[in-house]
């Protein structure tokens, strides 16, 4: 009587089987075996209060009077398990004993065969349904909807005898989720008007999320008004999306309005007001509400920390991102999550190295992104050793390098120059990691044939790339055709960048200095004549560094620092010092910028040279000097900071638009390959 395996019998609890043991010594009597399924039900019941649905299945093959209440118990497991295979079950054996399911006993079914991903399970059913009520009509919309066959839900929706607002969110929803938020919206603009749907949170946050997703903010305006006019305004979700609606329509300052009147703001309201501010490029707003978070009594999460850390990175602002770093040990952060390696990008881009190997250390499980920046920050850092060695250690752990860890890869051979090294992983790329190469690896590839003047194989690699060559793959042919003078190479170089960049200043600046070396004087003065026609403007340079905690910033002939007067005279000081030791302006490149250059000479200074002197004023002997430049260093800067810090004993690092320089002792870690 009872069909169920030995082995079954293992896994069911032991009142199950004091049940089993009765049941098979009962009698055949109308009587006893009507007792005996009042038993089984009994059973199927109790094994489904402790869910073990397989057993409590196979025991319905006992029950042929089954009550409603099996079912529903089932059919709620079979729902919570999400498992198919069991509601068939429960389904057939409802139509073997010719029972009839009720309405809501079929909504179910449907929404079990939806959630598990059986769409035509679930209509097959809707469609066998003796009667339906709303909620089979809604259960199945939101089932089309959630899995992208929106016209499938559009279709049933449009036939539907009545609609709700779950019928009009799901819908909505639907159409924003898989990318048609015009037509979400238009829906919305029905949904207003129809003064029969009584909006709740739910249709209130789905409309405002086609407005989102639109940018539409006169809908996103009207529905606000509704909102309040619905007194819906005491809801944290409601004006979370309100907020976020302002905010991805660009009203960022209705947005923070909305923002400051929520009442109960969680961590995520806060770091999504945050990152609007930076999406926005609003910085200091951003900041100064993350100091207000802080003193809120809310605890950040990872987001906010990685989105903290990453404008830090970007900004190169260390001292902010390292007090970030205090509070995050403070009160104790996921050390395997991605703020812990939002933390290492941060160093790495600041070029504290060391600390930003520390950090990798104590995780113990670095992810991908870790190893990656860390690989990056010591090729740009001047270690390019340390990251290939870094690299090799990240293939034994056994985690798949992706095309970025491969940049920083190349990029440590270019600054190394292991230039056999490099080609071997550039191939290594494809043929034994099966990636697909980037523009960006063929940029760095072209960089390291062209810094150590093999041209052919770069010209070879550049005609058999299948996508179109870049204008950072066309500067680094540029720029390795300045130190090798290959002159037919450059111009072909130049022609390309300058039709991809016909205002970029820095490619008439090369190859005019290409000319000049070959004494090409015709085509130097051909090159500033073009320079005038296309109307170029050369961007100015522009470096600063951080001094507790305050940003200067210097450009060339900015008289508006106080401390002006004492910059110059410390700069013209260790020029006479160092030229005792050696130096000799470089004026070969006067060419790299003829007036500017001609102005240095006699009362002003290249800003890098600027910032250096101020942090030699005001910072204690012996500190370490940090200066960012947001243009590449001229060899003659190059050269001036080589003999400072010797003459001055500091280690000056300059990070400028190509890599980070490590000043000491009268050498460059870039060993003058830049
Ligand atoms: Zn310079
Ligand atoms: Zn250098």
């Amino acid at each position: 009587m009872i069909s169920i395996k030995p082995h079954f019998r293992s896994l069911i609890n032991p009142s199950y089987q004091r049940i089993i043991s009765t049941s098979s010594s009962s009698s055949k009597t109308f009587f006893k075996s009507h007792k005996t399924e009042h038993k089984h039900e009994e059973a199927i019941i109790n094994l489904c209060k402790q869910s073990q649905l397989p057993e409590a299945v196979q025991l319905l093959n006992n029950i042929t009077h089954p009550s409603q209440s099996i079912y529903s118990n089932l059919l709620n497991l079979c729902l919570q398990q999400k498992a198919i295979e069991p509601t068939k079950r429960v389904h057939l054996h409802a139509k073997s004993v010719n029972y009839s399911l009720g309405v809501s006993s079929y909504n179910r079914i449907i929404d079990i065969y939806c959630k598990c991903g059986s769409l035509v399970d679930a209509r097959k059913v809707f469609d066998e349904m003796p009667e339906r009520d709303l909620c089979s009509w809604n259960v199945l919309v939101s089932g089309y909807a959630k899995a992208g066959r929106i016209n499938d839900a559009r279709h049933l929706f449009d036939e539907m005898p009545e609609r709700d607002n779950f019928s009009w969110t799901a819908i909505i929803s639907g159409y924003v989720r898989h990318g048609f938020p015009n037509e979400g919206l238009q829906l919305c603009r029905v949904m207003l008007r129809d003064c029969n749907v009584k909006c709740n949170k739910f249709t209130i946050c789905s409309a405002l999320a086609a407005s989102a997703a639109t940018q539409c903010l006169s809908i996103g305006k009207e529905i606000h008004g509704h909102i309040v006019r619905t007194g819906m305004d005491s809801d944290a979700v409601v004006w979370s999306a309100l907020s976020d609606m302002y905010g991805k329509c660009g009203s960022l300052d209705e947005a923070r309005h909305i923002f400051d009147k929520t009442s109960d703001k969680d961590v995520v309201t806060w770091t999504a007001m945050i990152d609007r501010y930076f999406k926005h490029g609003r910085k200091e707003e951003g900041f100064l509400l993350f100091s207000k978070l802080l003193k809120s009594g809310n605890k950040p999460n990872e987001f906010t920390f990685a989105g903290i850390l990453n404008e830090c990175a970007l900004d190169n602002l260390e001292s902010l991102g390292k007090q970030v770093h205090g509070y995050m040990t403070r009160i104790g952060f996921n050390e395997s999550s991605f703020a812990a390696s939002a933390l290492i990008h941060m160093y790495c881009r600041c070029g504290n190295i060391e600390v930003a190997d520390r950090v990798f250390k104590w995780i113990p499980k670095p992810d991908l992104a870790s190893w990656t920046s860390l690989i990056n920050g010591y090729a740009q850092n001047g270690q390019p050793e340390e990251a290939l060695k870094l690299f090799e250690s990240l293939l034994e752990s056994g985690i798949k390098p992706d095309h970025i860890t491969f940049v920083g890869v190349l990029s440590a051979c270019t600054h190394s120059g292991l230039v056999d090294k490099g080609i071997e992983y550039f191939y290594s790329i494809k043929h034994k990691h099966g990636l697909v190469y980037t523009v960006d690896h063929y940029a760095c590839v072209i960089d390291l044939l062209s810094r150590s003047g093999r041209f052919s194989e770069a010209e070879d690699i550049i005609t058999k790339m299948p996508m179109k060559p870049d204008k950072f793959l066309w500067a680094s042919v540029l720029a390795g055709c300045k130190i090798h003078g290959n002159l037919d190479l450059a111009e072909r170089a130049a022609e390309a960048l300058f039709k991809i960049e016909p205002e970029n200043a820095a490619t008439y600046v090369t190859l005019s200095n290409i000319y000049a070396t070959a004494g090409k004087w015709a085509d130097v003065a051909r090159i500033r004549n073009l320079m005038d026609v296309n109307k170029v403007v050369k961007k100015p340079g522009r470096s600063w560094t951080e001094i507790k905690r305050k940003v200067y910033t210097f450009l060339m002939g900015d008289t508006s620092n106080p401390r002006l007067n004492e910059i110059h005279e410390l700069l013209e000081d260790l020029q006479k010092r160092i030229k005792e030791n050696g130096y000799i302006p470089k004026t070969d490149y006067v060419l790299h910028d003829v007036e500017d250059e001609q102005k240095e000479q006699n009362l002003s200074y290249h800003s890098e040279k600027l910032a250096i002197a101020f942090a030699i004023l005001v910072t204690p002997p012996g500190s370490l000097i940090k200066v960012f430049k947001n243009l590449r260093t001229c060899v003659d800067c190059h050269t001036f900071i080589k003999y400072v810090s010797k003459v001055v004993s500091r280690k000056i690092i300059v990070r400028d638009s190509s890599r980070f320089h490590c000043f000491e002792d009268g050498r460059c870690s870039c060993n003058d390959y830049w």
